[in-house]
Order: structure tokens, then sequence, then C-alpha cells
């Protein structure tokens, strides 16, 4: 079964997602990608992913990849946050990275934790 990842950035780490996602692309390639609407774009656009793309966050988005998540449909969430920055959709960012806690999901939510992941995964995939 391919690894099912999910990825998000908030706006101001939206450049840093696309720098990321371009580095593991051909390994991401392989895997089955959701994100959430605006990242799955960029991502689609970009980079040529085949994404699929849910709301974007401030509609609901992180809620519905929460959703997946406690359904078992997601091994492991990129979720590049802005701390800077506060967001109107809060509640559900903490519904998302709580949800990973309960289901003992990996969830990177900074750039080094997602290379440590990504390249974990890549590593896994590569020797399987
Ligand atoms: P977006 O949503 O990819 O649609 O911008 C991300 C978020 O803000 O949680």
């Amino acid at each position: 079964m391919k690894t099912r990842i999910a990825l998000i950035a908030h706006d101001k780490k939206k450049d840093d997602m696309i720098l990321l996602a371009g580095q593991y692309r051909t390994y991401l390639a392989t895997c089955d990608l959701v994100a959430t609407g605006t990242t799955g774009g960029r991502l689609a656009n970009e980079l040529g992913l085949t994404v699929d793309r849910k709301h974007s966050g401030p509609f609901g988005g992180d809620l519905q990849i929460g959703s997946m998540l406690v359904q078992g449909e997601i091994d492991c969430v990129i979720f590049l946050r802005d701390p800077m920055t506060p967001q109107p959709h809060e509640p559900d960012i903490n519904a998302l990275v709580r949800a990973c806690d309960v289901h003992n999901t990996p969830c990177a939510t900074n750039v080094s934790s997602a290379h440590l992941v990504l390249s974990q995964l890549q590593l896994r995939a590569a020797t399987a």
C-alpha cells in the first residue's frame, strides 16, 4: 500500500513547503498525497504532484484531514505552521495536531522535523 501523507502549510510557510516537497519530489510522487486547498494547489502547479485537495485550512481543510486521520487514512502529517501569525482557525489546527497525538501519527510541524520524517520514509521505501 502507498504511504499516505498529508501536507499543510500556513501562508508564510508555503514557500518552505514547496522547497521541501521539491527535495523529496520523486519519493512523494510514489505516495498518496492529501493537502489543504491552497497548499495542494501549489504542490500540483509548481511540482506537478498529484494531490487530493481538501478545503482551504480556514474553511475546514484541517478538519477534513483530521477526520481522515481518525479513520486511519493518513500515515504521516507534514504541517508547517506559522507560530508568529494568529490564525482564524486555531481550534482546527489544534484539533488536527491533537488527533495526531491521540492516534500516534507522526506530525512534523517545522522544516527540520519534516526532513527527518521524510528522509526516513524515503529510506524505508528504498530499502523495502
Ligand atoms: P491552505 O490551508 O493550504 O488552504 O492555505 C492551510 C491552513 O491555513 O491551515
